[in-house]
């Protein structure tokens, strides 16, 4: 019995350190003292948000878990405070089909058209994920994707009431800083020449662009920092991690 499961935790399953194991490969990366602090934030998060199944889902130990250590894996060098936008977590089995009518390109013409989504997240409103997904992605980070990270790395931004794809920095030069190295990967990857690392989905506007990078700066860290080492660098010094060093002491 690990030293962490000895500590008593009595708003977890009693197995949840073995869920984490198997479900997250980031576990793998972490040292002792990033065990025990992303166990205090995956109990806070079980804890103190609520959380919600969509109709006919049930919520299993399994999938507050596995959901409550990626978002703690993504302020592990915050603190829970920077969830305070995060009220309610509702999880859907696997992709939400939504009916959505919205302008069309010619005026007065409306687009009906059914939405797939994986997950959602709105300024004040719940973080809405599709637990197939999240499961999928914390079990391979080399995909690249995760819809976790993805929505609250949302929620993060929206910490400022802005959701401009810049969060809460904590100086000027850091924030100027910031401006400038994601408004040229911005521009670069709705140019086409984002490179292979950032998905596409980025280029829709900034707030997507900071998801997105987000999803690949804790997926495919050593990557990143190799391709593009100032986006990294800003990434590293807003999340207080340093992703990439994990992964190549674990190698
Ligand atoms: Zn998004």
């Amino acid at each position: 019995m690990s030293f962490l499961r000895r500590k008593l935790r009595t708003a977890l399953a009693d197995n949840w350190e073995d869920i984490v194991e198997a479900s997250m490969a980031h576990w793998a990366h972490l040292d002792d003292g990033e065990r025990q602090t992303l166990a205090d934030l995956i109990e806070a998060i079980v804890t103190t948000k609520r959380w919600e199944a969509a109709n006919g889902f049930e919520l299993t130990d399994e999938i507050r878990t596995v959901i409550a250590a990626q978002a703690g894996l993504l302020i592990l060098g915050l603190d829970l405070d920077a969830y305070d936008d995060v009220g309610t977590i509702i999880v859907h089995p696997s992709t939400m089909r939504f009916h959505r009518t919205s302008s069309g390109d010619i005026a007065g013409t409306v687009v009906d058209g059914d939405v797939d989504l994986l997950g959602e997240a709105s300024y004040g409103g719940p973080v809405v994920i599709a637990w197939d997904s999240a499961r999928r992605s914390a079990r391979h980070p080399e995909h690249g994707h995760d819809v976790v990270f993805h929505e609250f790395a949302h929620k993060l931004d929206m910490l400022d009431h802005v959701v401009d794809g810049t969060p809460l920095l904590r100086d000027q030069a850091t924030r100027d800083r910031w401006v400038e190295v994601c408004t040229q990967e911005f521009k670069l990857l709705r140019a086409g020449q984002g490179g292979h690392l950032v998905d596409q989905y980025g280029a829709t506007n900034p707030a997507e662009f900071f998801a997105v990078a987000t999803e690949v700066f804790f997926n495919r860290p050593v990557e990143l920092a190799s391709h593009k080492p100032d986006l990294y660098g800003v990434l590293q010094d807003f999340y207080r991690q340093d992703p990439a060093d994990r992964v190549r002491r674990n190698r």
